[in-house]
């Protein structure tokens, strides 16, 4: 999608740190880091937040989550290590600031909850 941030990372336009990719999705760390890991999960494909997604995107879904552990697994945060948080945010309410579907993949130090 034109003028979309993520969609340029996917396509390379736009420089990142790539730590996952796979056929669906592909995952760089966050500019401006939570936690010693954050790392966003995106589809390859378009999807605007996730208020948006239906049955269409099972798949993307699905591989966006187990991206999210094999991740977790080599920055050393796997759930029955550390564990990590997955967090989507929709809407104005959440912060959420760019208009393409990801997934914070946050971890590294103890959190609390609930998030400020
Ligand atoms: P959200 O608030 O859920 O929309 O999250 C968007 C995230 O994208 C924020 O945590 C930003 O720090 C991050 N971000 C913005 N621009 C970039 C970029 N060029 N590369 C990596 N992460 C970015």
């Amino acid at each position: 999608m034109d003028d979309c941030l993520f969609c340029a990372i996917v396509a390379g336009t736009i420089p990142a740190e790539v730590v996952h990719e796979t056929e669906r999705t592909v995952a760089f760390r966050d500019i401006a880091p939570a936690a010693p890991v954050h790392v966003l999960v995106v589809p390859r494909t378009h999807v605007a937040d996730a208020s948006t997604v239906g049955p269409e995107h099972a798949e993307d879904l699905a591989a966006m989550v187990v991206a999210a552990r094999e991740i977790a697994e080599t920055e050393g945060i796997a759930a029955e290590e550390r564990g990590y948080r997955l967090v989507f945010n929709v809407g104005r309410d959440s912060a959420n600031s760019v208009p393409h579907l990801h997934l914070h993949v946050i971890g590294g130090r103890p959190m609390t909850w609930p998030p400020g």
